[in-house]
């Protein structure tokens, strides 16, 4: 079967692709099966060398890697040039700390000896999604390398050379064959590999659609599973909030990636006092972000990544508008373009309208006007996602006092939620579960053995 590819800036086929058949896909396996004894047997340093030398590989093959990117999935040159980057720090930041994270961890019992040893489990199976489409593969990839795991990719199936890409620099970087392959298959395809014996475990960064199904489908063969879900992170605005500083932050979080991204703060839960001056300065703001070229520098808003999402978003903003939003600004297709949106906001949004209670996978914010911090702290939790939240605010007691009871898997106080490979990512409620990165993201995927010796 043929793929094709479609550049979302032009709305043109750029590439096309053939899927693998099964021998193909056997081959894989079994070249994943051969390859775990080996790779797990390698010290840590060794691995670690290997995993540096990827770094380098990602900063000397950046440019070919930023024009995939771009015309797969539409990202501005710069963004992709960021993401690329941070992919090479992370895989220097497992080499440097893995051997810190994967130490026998020595407990006091009344045996002689009782302790804990992190021992790999072999294949895990990666099922990623376009949005970043570097940076969500290496966050796996750098701690499953390090823990002595093998890993075989399915990517998105519109950025295909990015996973090619991906493959690429691994094997320069000195990956021996057999440590990681990238599987271009669909998703029926996928549902067999992850039912093969040799796959161990999976994990899944995309949609609540794709994490039921794969999920239930780990379920039934009883294998680990991790899932990175959607999110509709709150951006808690009190009246002390810095205003400059708070208005920069929230176009930063709502429009970089075109929106398209799962910790972007979707609703800007905002109180009486300061909501009208807020609203003024966000809408200022906002309207300065201007679709364009992705590839152009000067561009500050990139298309979405396909036209079905930008037609989806759309529904949801014409949807929430019909129950009583205010549309403050965008909220029509950019007029010639595939899959343009302009920057949109809505105000006054309330319970019952799309923005409020479902995800907005793209460039539109939602606001929600408040009373007082117990309000704003009642709506954040009001959604059925887990993910991040942000409170902004002059006082950081108050504000992380509100923090520590936003029901998610990251709180951040006067800045924008990110992924840190120092902390544990992921999410709670219908956001997913399980962690990456850190420690807690290095042993997601490893046998957590206690050794007793009385
Ligand atoms: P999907 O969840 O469909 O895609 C993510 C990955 O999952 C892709 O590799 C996709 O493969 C795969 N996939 C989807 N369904 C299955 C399945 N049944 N079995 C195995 N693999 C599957 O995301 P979309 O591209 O459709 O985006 C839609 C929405 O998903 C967005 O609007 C957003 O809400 C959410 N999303 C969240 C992301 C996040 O970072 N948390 C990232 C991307 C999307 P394929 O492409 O071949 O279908």
């Amino acid at each position: 079967m043929t793929a094709e590819i479609v550049n979302p800036a032009t709305g043109l086929v750029t590439y096309r692709h053939e899927l693998l058949d099964s021998a193909q896909i056997e081959q894989r396996l079994a070249a994943a099966a051969a390859g775990f004894p080996l790779w797990s047997a390698r010290s840590l340093q060794e691995r670690g060398a290997i995993l540096r030398a990827i770094a380098a590989q990602l900063r000397h093959r950046r440019t070919d890697i930023q024009l995939a990117m771009t015309s797969e999935m539409g990202k501005l040159k710069v963004e992709a040039l960021a993401e690329i980057e941070k992919c090479a720090q992370a895989c220097e930041f497992y080499a440097d700390h893995a051997a810190d994270y994967l130490k026998p961890q020595l407990i006091d019992t009344e045996a002689q000896r009782s302790y804990v040893r992190y021992e790999p489990i072999g294949c895990v199976f990666a099922v990623m999604p376009w949005n970043f489409p570097i940076w969500q593969v290496f966050r796996f990839l750098a701690p499953a390398f390090m823990a002595g795991n093998v890993a075989l990719l399915k990517h998105a199936s519109n950025v295909p050379q990015c996973a090619d890409l991906i493959l690429a620099v691994c094997r320069d970087g000195g990956l021996p064959e057999g440590v990681f392959d990238v599987l271009h298959i669909d998703n029926d395809q996928a549902a067999e590999v992850l039912r093969d014996r040799r796959i161990k475990a999976v994990t899944l960064t995309g949609s609540e659609r794709a994490g039921r199904s794969i999920a239930a489908n780990a379920g039934d063969q009883l294998k680990k599973c991790v899932m990175e879900l959607g999110g509709s992170d709150a951006f808690v605005v009190l009246e002390d909030a810095d205003l400059g500083k708070t208005v920069a932050a929230a176009v930063k979080s709502r429009f970089d990636n075109s929106g398209q991204t799962c910790i972007a703060a979707k609703r800007f839960i905002v109180v009486d006092a300061i909501a009208d001056a807020f609203v003024e300065q966000f809408v200022a703001a906002a309207a300065e972000r201007v679709y364009g070229d992705p590839q152009d520098e000067q561009t500050t808003l990139a298309p979405m990544a396909r036209a079905d999402l930008r037609d989806e978003l759309h529904k949801q903003v014409q949807a929430s508008v019909a129950k009583g939003a205010t549309l403050l600004l965008g909220g029509e297709p950019v007029a010639g373009t595939h899959a343009g949106y302009p920057a949109t906001i809505l105000d006054n949004v309330g319970p019952g309208m799309p923005a409020y209670e479902e995800e907005l996978f793209g460039p539109a914010a939602a606001i929600v006007r408040v009373r007082d911090d117990a309000e704003a702290l009642r709506v954040a939790n009001d959604t059925s996602f887990g993910l991040g939240g942000s409170v902004w605010s002059g006082d950081v007691v108050r504000a992380e006092a509100i923090a520590k009871r936003l029901e998610c898997g990251a709180a951040f106080v006067n800045a924008i939620v990110k992924s840190d490979p120092r902390l544990p990512f992921g999410g709670t409620k219908r956001s997913g579960f399980g962690r990456e990165l850190a420690d807690h993201g290095i042993h997601e995927f490893m046998n957590i053995k206690s050794v007793y010796v009385a």
